[in-house]
C-alpha cells in the first residue's frame, strides 16, 4: 500500500498557515500590508476582543474586480509578481499569495471591495467560498477576520488572553505607523479609539503622534551614506538609554524587519557611552541596491538576507556614531527645545591651536598634545580655523560653561579631558607610538604581587602609551618615560592608580584589553574636579573635545555635556 499520497489543499493551506498567521497581530499585519500594496492613504482597523473575535481592515485602496476577489483566496494567487525575477527588487509588501487563502483556512473571512464601479462580496470559511454577491461601496477594500481558528482548536488553544493579542496588535499598528508615515490611521478596539494618526512628514513628527513630542524631541537624527547603503532614522541619546521604555525598528527598503545583526550594529556605537547592559531605543531605515538583499528569505518577511552583510552593519555602526558624535547627541535638561539643526556657537572667537599654544607658555597649555594632534591631523590652515571658542566660564573648578545660540552649555571638565585622552589613547595603542618623555631622573616604583602581574599582564599596552618601563628586580620597576597628556599630569599615581585598577583583570579579549586599560589611565591622568584651570586650559579643551568622536559622552555612560535650553529655561521663569 503506498505511504504516500499528496495533502489535501485544505490541509495544506492549514500548514501554510501556520508559518503566515500565527496569531491576530499576524493578520492585521498581513490586511494591513494588502491595504498599503494597494496603495491606499487612509486605513482604518477595528478589532474586538483582541482580535480573537473580529479583525477589519479597511482602505480607500485600488479595490479589486469581482473575479479577482474570489481568486484572491487561491494559493499563490498575487497580483505583485508574474516571474521569479521579479522578487529582485520586489517593492510590494507582499508576493507569496499566501496571506488571504491561510488567513481563510483557519477563519471565517468576508471581502467587501469595489474597484470604482458595482462592488463585489466575497464570504469564505475554512477555505471554501460560500458567496460572492453584489455590495454597495466606494472604492477600495473591507477585509473582515472574524473567529479566528474556531475550527481548529489546536491553534486556538495557543490564542492568549484579549490583553496580550491586544498588545501585540498595537505593536504591529506602531510599526506599520513609523514606517508609513504617509498614511492615515485609525484603529479601535472593543469600540474605543486606540490610535488616531493624521499623515505626518517625518519619522519624528510620527514618534511625536505616537508618544508624545517631548520623547520626539529627545531623539538625535542618524543621517549618513556609506558606498551604497543609506542610513537615516532617529535613535536615543546615551545619557537618555535606560530611562524610557525601549524600542527598536529597523527597516530594510521600506520592510520592517527583525534584524538582530544590524540591531547589536548600531548598538556598537554606543560603545563607551553607555554603561554595558543598558540598550538604547533606535528607528534605522536602511536603503540599499534592490540585488544586495533578498526579501524572500521568511514566509511572514520579517527578515531578510544581505549579501554583504558584514558592510552593511558597519554602515549602521557607522551612522550611528556619528549621530552620536554630534553636539545635538548631548543630554539635555528638561524637555529639550534645542534647534535640531548643529549651529555653531554664538560669540565666537575663532581660535588657532597653534597661537593658543604659542602664547600660553611651555607649561600651560594642558591639552597642548591633543589639540595639537587635532591641528595637524587636520588639512592644514582651514581645519585649525574649523574650531571656534565661545567665552569659557569655569564653574566650581568642576565646570565649564558657555552660552549657545540656544541656550547654556554645561561641560565637565574630567570627564571631558577623559573622553579626549580615551580617544587619543586607544589611538596611540592602535598605532604603537605616542609622544612621551623622557624623565631626568628614572622613577623606581614598588609593586606588590597583584600589582606586578597586572603589570606584566599589560606591560606591552604601557608601552604603547608611552611609558618606558625596565623590570628592577622582583616588584620593582624603573620608568625612563612617560607618556604627557599635560604638565600636571603625575605619571606615578597614573600608573599605580592604574595597576590597582586592573588587577585581576585577567583573560579578557585583546581589544577589550586595549579599551580597558585605555579607559583607565585616561580616568586616571584627566584633570580632575577641582583643579582650577586657565582659560588657555579651557580654551584648549574645549578645542580638543570638539576634535572627538563622541565629545558629549564620557567613557562610563555619563554625559561630559549638559545642555539647558532657553526654552526650558523661560518655561521655569514663567516666561514661556
Ligand atoms: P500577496 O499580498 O502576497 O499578493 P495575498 O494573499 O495577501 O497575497 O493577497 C492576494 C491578492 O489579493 C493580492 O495580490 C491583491 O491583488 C489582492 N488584494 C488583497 N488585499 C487587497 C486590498 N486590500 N486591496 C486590493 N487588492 C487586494
Ligand atoms: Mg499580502
Amino acid at each position: 500500500m503506498p505511504r504516500i499520497a499528496i495533502l489535501p489543499g485544505t490541509v495544506a493551506d492549514q500548514i501554510a498557515a501556520g508559518e503566515v498567521v500565527e496569531r491576530p497581530a499576524s493578520v492585521v499585519k498581513e490586511l494591513i500590508e494588502n491595504s498599503l500594496d494597494a496603495g491606499a492613504t487612509s486605513i482604518d482597523v477595528t478589532i474586538e476582543d483582541g482580535g480573537r473575535a473580529s479583525i477589519r481592515v479597511s482602505d480607500d485602496g485600488s479595490g479589486m474586480e469581482r473575479s479577482d476577489a474570489v481568486l484572491a483566496l487561491e494559493r499563490h494567487a498575487t497580483s505583485k509578481i508574474r516571474t521569479a525575477e521579479e522578487l529582485v527588487g520586489v517593492t510590494s509588501f507582499g508576493f507569496r499569495g499566501e496571506a488571504l487563502p491561510a488567513i481563510c483556512s483557519v477563519a471565517e473571512l468576508t471581502i467587501e471591495t469595489s474597484a470604482g464601479e458595482e462592488g463585489t462580496m466575497v464570504r469564505a470559511e475554512a477555505g471554501r467560498v460560500l458567496e460572492v454577491g453584489e455590495v454597495a461601496r466606494r472604492r477600495g477594500t473591507t477585509v473582515t477576520v472574524a473567529r479566528l481558528f474556531h475550527a481548529v482548536p489546536a491553534r486556538r488553544k495557543f490564542l492568549r488572553s484579549a490583553r496580550s493579542e491586544w498588545r501585540a496588535i498595537s505593536e504591529t499598528l506602531t510599526t506599520v505607523a513609523l514606517v508609513r508615515r504617509d498614511i492615515r490611521l485609525h484603529a479601535t478596539h472593543d469600540g474605543r479609539a486606540a490610535l488616531s494618526l493624521a499623515p505626518s512628514n517625518s519619522l519624528r513628527a510620527r514618534a511625536g503622534a505616537l508618544w508624545g513630542n517631548r520623547y520626539a524631541e529627545s531623539l538625535v537624527d542618524v543621517e549618513d551614506v556609506a558606498g551604497a547603503v543609506h542610513v537615516s532614522g532617529l535613535v536615543e541619546r546615551p545619557a537618555d538609554v535606560g530611562t524610557a521604555t525601549r524600542r527598536v525598528l529597523i527597516c530594510v527598503n521600506g520592510r520592517p524587519v527583525r534584524d538582530a545583526g544590524m540591531v547589536r550594529a548600531a548598538e556598537l556605537a554606543y560603545k563607551s557611552t553607555i554603561p554595558s547592559g543598558v540598550r538604547p531605543s533606535l528607528f534605522l531605515d536602511l536603503v540599499v541596491p534592490a540585488g544586495e538583499v533578498d526579501v524572500n528569505v521568511h514566509p511572514a518577511k520579517s527578515e531578510v538576507r544581505f549579501r554583504d552583510r558584514w558592510n552593511t552593519e558597519r554602515a549602521v555602526e557607522r551612522a550611528v556614531r556619528r549621530a552620536l558624535g554630534t553636539f545635538d547627541s548631548a543630554a539635555a535638561m528638561g524637555a529639550s527645545g534645542w534647534s535640531f539643526t548643529p549651529s555653531p556657537v554664538v560669540q565666537s572667537q575663532p581660535v588657532d591651536v597653534e597661537v593658543l599654544s604659542g602664547t600660553s607658555g611651555p607649561a600651560d597649555p594642558l591639552f597642548l598634545e591633543a589639540s595639537g594632534a587635532a591641528a595637524v591631523a587636520g588639512s592644514g590652515a582651514e581645519e585649525r580655523e574649523a574650531v571656534s571658542v565661545p567665552e569659557l566660564v569655569q564653574l566650581r573648578r568642576t565646570y565649564l560653561m558657555f552660552e549657545h545660540e540656544d541656550g547654556v552649555v554645561l561641560i565637565d571638565q574630567h570627564s571631558a579631558h577623559e573622553r579626549v585622552l580615551y580617544e587619543r589613547f586607544m589611538h596611540d595603542l592602535d598605532a604603537g607610538i605616542s609622544p612621551s618623555q623622557r624623565l631626568l631622573f628614572p622613577m623606581t616604583l614598588h609593586l606588590g604581587p597583584a600589582e606586578s602581574d597586572a603589570f606584566e599582564e599589560h606591560r606591552d599596552l604601557f608601552e604603547r602609551l608611552g611609558f618606558e618601563i625596565e623590570g628592577f628586580g622582583g616588584h620593582t620597576l624603573l620608568i625612563r618615560s612617560v607618556p604627557m597628556p599635560h604638565p600636571r599630569f603625575d605619571a606615578e599615581r597614573c600608573l599605580r592608580d592604574t595597576l590597582d585598577a586592573l588587577t585581576g583583570d585577567r583573560h579578557v579579549s585583546s581589544a577589550a584589553r586595549h579599551e580597558r586599560l585605555a579607559a583607565t589611565v585616561a580616568c586616571k591622568a584627566a584633570v580632575k574636579a577641582g583643579d582650577k584651570l586657565s582659560i588657555g586650559e579651557m580654551r584648549a579643551l574645549f578645542t580638543s573635545l570638539a576634535a572627538t568622536t563622541l565629545p558629549a559622552h564620557d567613557v562610563h555612560g555619563r554625559s561630559t555635556i549638559v545642555r539647558l535650553s532657553w526654552q526650558e529655561l523661560e518655561r521655569r521663569f514663567g516666561r514661556a
